[in-house]
């Protein structure tokens, strides 16, 4: 029996659509930052080269245009993520500034000494310090949720470790090292379980699976343009409405304003009320693209192409008896591992000789280095560009590795 082959059944072949990426190149550091497809790149340089102005202040057509433009990109997010109004979309720099913008203006206005704040041990460091920053503000303390032996978040463990105390539970969607999946619903359940707020580090996620916030029942979102084949500079954070609306702004400044005098100054409704100053609108229209791009590909299409080369890596990679592999079969598109007696930056830079780009170090992760045992890790992670040959390049690579070390 021949099934027909359906389009979305074809392996993902897209890496022309990357001017970036030279041939006989293999990118393995997309979460790290993803290249960018020609689409987002068209965008960016059509709005600095044809269609430029600044956004929300202009009474000239121009401007006008542009200000749609922008709040078109805020809608195209929202609808992205399942949100449930384009008005909780706050455009930040990066996901790195949505969770200091929630640290600061939601976990330092609302803790008190003796409340908890529950994180795992494999956060990136952006997950980690704002809420430090936040706990030294408040008197708040910071509990840490352990792994499973495979690498995951163990969620049986913080359902034993959660307690009326917790106002707040932080976690990563995917982890930047590992590549584990959270079981984002039920992190939910039991962070509301216990009356705290669920704040989810989408950053490895976007760009790796279908997101739907309403669906899966989060309080806040983070995530980085720069990640999903998107500008640097941009990022999002979405909140539930109501917790928007009860927060104190993030920065004083421009277009944030209601009323200002020396008397007393009135803020605007979120979510301009925490984008002060002119935005970065150019970023604002190349994350627009990118997920036109995304989109346009089917995120479960993604996630199936970047499945199969985790599970060709690890397969070629664990018949390499010098190699550990970390975390779990399922990751989603990032392979950490160890070349056994070689530290990861010389595994990183052997690797370059070969035209493959691997990151290698904490991957700002410390703690989660720490419980693995290990000062760095060398690591692997697939975008939509990346097939089979990247992964044969990798092996030689590191059978190199192995020939050089001996
Ligand atoms: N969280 C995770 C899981 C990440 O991988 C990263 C980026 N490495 C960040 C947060 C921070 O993102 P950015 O540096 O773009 O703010």
């Amino acid at each position: 029996v021949t099934e027909a082959v359906t389009e979305a059944d074809r392996p993902l072949d897209l890496v022309a659509d990357f001017p970036a990426i030279p041939a006989g190149w293999a990118y393995l550091d997309t979460a790290a930052t993803a290249q960018k497809p020609r689409p987002v790149i068209e965008a960016i340089t059509r709005a600095y080269g044809e269609t430029y102005a600044t956004v929300h202040r202009g009474v000239y057509q121009r401007s006008a245009d542009m200000t749609l433009a922008y709040e078109a990109a805020r809608r195209r997010v929202a609808r992205f993520i399942g949100a449930g109004a384009e008005s909780e979309i706050v455009f930040v720099r990066g996901a790195t500034e949505a969770i200091n913008l929630v640290a600061q203006c939601w976990a330092a206005v609302q803790l008190k000494p003796g409340d908890r704040i529950l994180l795992s041990q494999l956060e990136h460091h952006s997950n980690i310090v704002p809420w430090q920053l936040a706990a030294e503000k408040t008197g708040a303390v910071i509990d840490v949720c352990p792994l499973t032996a495979d690498g995951r978040i163990d969620l049986d463990a913080a359902e034993r470790m959660l307690t009326p105390a917790h106002k707040l539970v932080a976690l990563a969607h995917v982890s930047n090292v590992l590549g584990s999946v959270l079981d984002v619903r039920r992190a939910a359940a039991l962070a509301h379980g216990v009356g705290a707020k669920l704040l989810v580090d989408g950053c490895q996620a976007v760009a790796r699976l279908a997101v739907d916030v309403t669906a899966l029942d989060c309080d806040f979102y983070a995530f980085s343009g720069h990640k999903l084949y998107g500008p640097t500079g941009i990022g999002v954070l979405w909140a539930r409405a109501a917790l928007l609306e009860a927060m104190p702004p993030y920065q004083g400044g421009g277009s944030m304003i209601d009323t200002v005098s020396f008397a007393r100054t009135t803020y605007l409704p979120a979510p301009a009320r925490f984008e002060a100053g002119t935005p970065h609108i150019v970023g604002a229209l190349g994350l627009h693209a990118a997920i036109d791009y995304v989109e346009a590909i089917g995120l479960d299409r993604i996630h199936a192409h970047e499945s199969a080369l985790v599970a060709e890596a690890r397969a070629a990679l664990g018949r390499m008896n010098i190699v550990r592999l970390f975390g779990p079969a399922d990751s989603a598109g990032i392979v950490s591992f160890a070349v056994e007696g070689v530290h990861p930056h010389d595994v990183g830079t052997i690797l370059d000789e070969g035209r493959v780009a691997i990151r290698a170090g904490h991957h700002c992760a410390q703690p989660l280095m720490a419980a693995l045992g290990v000062p760095a890790t060398a690591r692997a992670s697939f975008g939509v560009y990346n097939g089979p040959a990247d992964i044969a390049a990798l092996v030689d690579g590191i059978e190199r590795v192995a020939r050089i070390f001996g």
